[in-house]
C-alpha cells in the first residue's frame, strides 16, 4: 500500500509541457533534488519526498491506486481516465481547453451538425460523454497524437483536441466550435488511507505551496 514507505511519493510528468513549471514550483518551495532528467525516481535531499517521473497519462491511476500519494497533472487527463482522486489545488499553468473543431467554412458549424460525422480525438471518453449529453451520434476515432491533421488526411470530419492559443487549429484550417472542458494543472491526492506521518508531510507541503503562491502575487 501507499503506507508501507515513509517518503511522500509525488508523480510528475517526465518530459512535456508541465515538466519545467512543476520542477520550478517544487524548487520554488525549497525542495532540493538533482539529476531528475536522467532518472525515473528522484529522492529529495532536504524533504521526505521522492518524485516519480512518468508519462502524464499514467499519473491519475498511479495516484488512485496509491502507488503515488500526490500527483501534478492536467485536469483533462484526470477527467479522461475517470480516476478516483481528490483535487487539492488548481494551479495556474498548463491552462488549456478541450474543444471540438472542424474545417473552417465546412459543413460542421453547430453541435447538431456532428450527427453522423467522425471525430478524431485522444480523449474518447470525454468526447463520447459530450455527444451523448447532446443527443448527437458521432463516430469517435481514437488517435494518440497529431489529431489536428486528421481532417486533412480524411481520417475524420472533425476533431476534439486541446487548445491553448488556437494557433495550431488555425494553421490547419480548422475553426474552434464548442469547448467541452476547461483545464489547468492540478495537484491531486490519493483517496487511499494515508499514515499520520504522510498526512503531516502533505500538510507541510501544502503550507509551503500556498506560501509560495502568495509570495508570487
Ligand atoms: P506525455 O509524454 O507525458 O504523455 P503528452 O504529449 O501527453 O505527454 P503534453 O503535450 O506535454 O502531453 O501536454 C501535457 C499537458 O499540458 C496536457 O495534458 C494539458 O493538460 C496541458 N496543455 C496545455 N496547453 C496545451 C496545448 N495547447 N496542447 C496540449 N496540451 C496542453
Ligand atoms: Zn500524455
Amino acid at each position: 500500500t501507499a503506507d508501507s514507505k515513509t517518503s511522500l511519493r509525488i508523480a510528475i510528468q517526465k518530459s512535456g509541457r508541465l515538466t519545467d513549471k512543476t520542477i520550478e514550483l517544487l524548487k520554488g518551495i525549497g525542495l532540493r533534488f538533482d539529476d531528475y532528467k536522467r532518472n525515473l525516481m528522484v529522492e529529495c535531499r532536504n524533504f521526505d519526498v521522492e518524485l516519480l517521473l512518468i508519462r502524464d497519462d499514467d499519473i491519475p491511476e498511479y495516484v488512485q491506486d496509491g502507488v503515488c500519494d500526490l500527483g501534478f497533472v492536467g485536469a483533462n487527463v484526470t477527467a479522461e481516465t475517470g480516476a478516483n482522486v481528490t483535487v487539492l489545488r488548481d494551479l495556474d499553468y498548463g491552462v488549456c481547453r478541450l474543444s471540438l473543431a472542424a474545417r473552417k467554412e465546412g459543413d460542421i458549424q453547430t453541435t447538431e451538425d456532428f450527427q453522423g460525422k467522425t471525430v478524431a480525438t485522444s480523449y474518447p471518453k470525454l468526447t463520447r460523454d459530450y455527444f451523448e449529453e447532446n443527443d448527437v451520434e458521432a463516430q469517435i476515432v481514437t488517435i494518440s497524437g497529431a489529431v489536428e491533421i486528421a481532417p486533412r488526411l480524411e481520417v475524420a470530419d472533425a476533431i476534439c483536441d486541446l487548445v491553448s492559443t488556437g494557433n495550431t487549429l488555425k494553421a490547419n484550417g480548422l475553426q474552434e466550435l464548442d469547448t467541452i472542458l476547461e483545464s489547468e494543472t492540478q495537484l491531486i491526492q490519493t483517496n487511499k488511507t494515508l499514515s499520520e506521518g504522510k498526512k503531516q508531510l502533505i500538510d507541510k507541503f501544502l503550507q509551503r505551496m500556498d506560501g509560495h503562491q502568495q509570495a508570487e502575487r
